[in-house]
């Protein structure tokens, strides 16, 4: 801990695209004494077995939803009844449905699931920064696991220069702002017609039928995922997925962020080195950079005791000090906010789509005849 009261910079620029300058090698040598950690640090052991869970979770859902669907598309009475869940695999109807509960104070009837999972995440983003990316998202679990494994393979990742990555970065807000202004150009009745419409209904059906019976450009477009995913750190996540992008803008108003402790640190830069952002977190004293994901790998790296923690931000004339949270309470707050926001949809009756079997019997088996209703 620092020992005197530190006025931070309300705002900062995203410190991964201005950087201070670093130091030259010789000049970067540790001179502070070095005080070790007391304990070991486990962030990241508790973030990887929430990993694990949800993506467990997730093919859980798959798997259930797939049987269904392939016992519609039998003509049998389907074994399992729809897992809501799946709604998380439709960020966009979760985005048409929370412009519609925003504009006329209704939770909707079709997808209500999106809606939930949706407002969960953006809440997450919001007090912990992008951590739904790092602790729970199945695509970026998978992303991590590739740059991982293409890391021991390779014994490095490619690093673009940085001119490249900040031109890339810039893509998933591009595809973002394309799906936001679809999205604003509707009204609410649209909103609510698109839904009933039997594309809109059977929208996850859609998604999960455009894997089963995937043509050689979807195989391409994969393999291309997959191999940059390898070889570049959260490829997917970095550069592309406008679901990242939509929960860094959120938070950068977050309360919470990466901080950094001068007087206890060394500068040994070892957490620069293990952040998969790339953030310069050895050079800023807060990273309110909107690619943090809150994966506190800067943390379990970090040698020196109470030099780098995540916390919330002092507020002025505040009389407690901002504090690092343990990574046991980052991982509480991330499942409160989850089980909290699905329990209350849950328990208040909006969380599953509200279509009778017979309806669904009718338009899967001809999901490919279920065209998107807009020009
Ligand atoms: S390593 Fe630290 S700074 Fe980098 S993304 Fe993770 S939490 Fe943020
Ligand atoms: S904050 Fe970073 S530079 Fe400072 S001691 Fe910890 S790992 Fe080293």
């Amino acid at each position: 801990m620092a020992t005197g009261t530190r006025i931070e910079p309300l705002i900062q620029i995203d410190s991964s695209l201005a950087e201070p300058a670093r130091p030259a090698a010789s000049a970067r040598k540790p001179k502070k004494k070095l005080v070790r950690r007391a304990s070991p640090d486990r962030s990241q052991i508790v973030r990887h077995g929430f990993q694990l869970a949800f993506l467990l979770l997730n093919i859980w859902i798959g798997g259930e939803f797939y049987l269904r669907v392939r016992d519609f598309d039998a003509g049998v009475t389907p074994h399992f009844s729809r897992p809501a869940g799946v709604d998380g695999w439709l960020p966009i109807s979760g985005l048409m449905n929370l412009k519609y509960w925003v504009l006329t104070g209704h939770v909707p009837s079709m997808h209500p699931a999106a809606l939930f999972l949706l407002v969960a995440f953006l809440a997450i983003a919001f007090l912990l920064r992008k951590a739904f990316c790092s602790w729970l998202c199945p695509a970026g679990t998978i992303s991590e696991s590739l740059w991982r494994l293409g890391h021991k393979l390779l014994r490095r990742n490619i690093e673009f220069p940085r001119w490249l990555d900040v031109l890339l970065r810039g893509l998933k807000y591009l595809l973002l702002g394309f799906f936001v202004w679809a999205v604003a150009a509707m009204p609410a009745g649209e909103i609510r017609n698109f839904m009933h419409t039997p594309f809109g209904l059977i929208a996850d059906v859609k998604l999960l039928n455009f894997f089963r019976y995937i043509g050689e450009t979807g195989l391409i477009v994969i393999g291309v995922l997959v191999v940059g995913s390898f070889l570049v750190k959260n490829f997917w996540c970095r550069y592309l997925c406008p679901y990242g992008g939509l929960l860094g803008i959120v938070s950068f108003f977050s309360p919470a962020a990466i901080r950094r402790d001068p007087e206890r640190c060394i500068d040994c830069a070892k957490c620069a080195k293990a952040c998969p952002s790339r953030l310069p977190v050895d050079r800023v004293l807060v990273v309110h950079s909107v690619e943090c994901t809150a994966c506190m790998e800067c943390v379990a790296v970090c040698p020196a005791e109470g030099a780098l923690g995540i916390s919330l931000a002092q507020l002025p004339g505040a009389k407690w000090r901002s504090r690092y949270l343990p990574a046991w309470a980052v991982a509480l707050a991330v499942a409160v906010l989850f089980f909290g926001i699905v329990g209350y949809a849950k328990l208040s009756g909006h969380w599953q789509t509200d279509v009778p079997s017979a309806v669904y019997q009718q338009i899967v088996p001809n999901a490919n005849q279920a065209t998107h209703p807009m020009p």
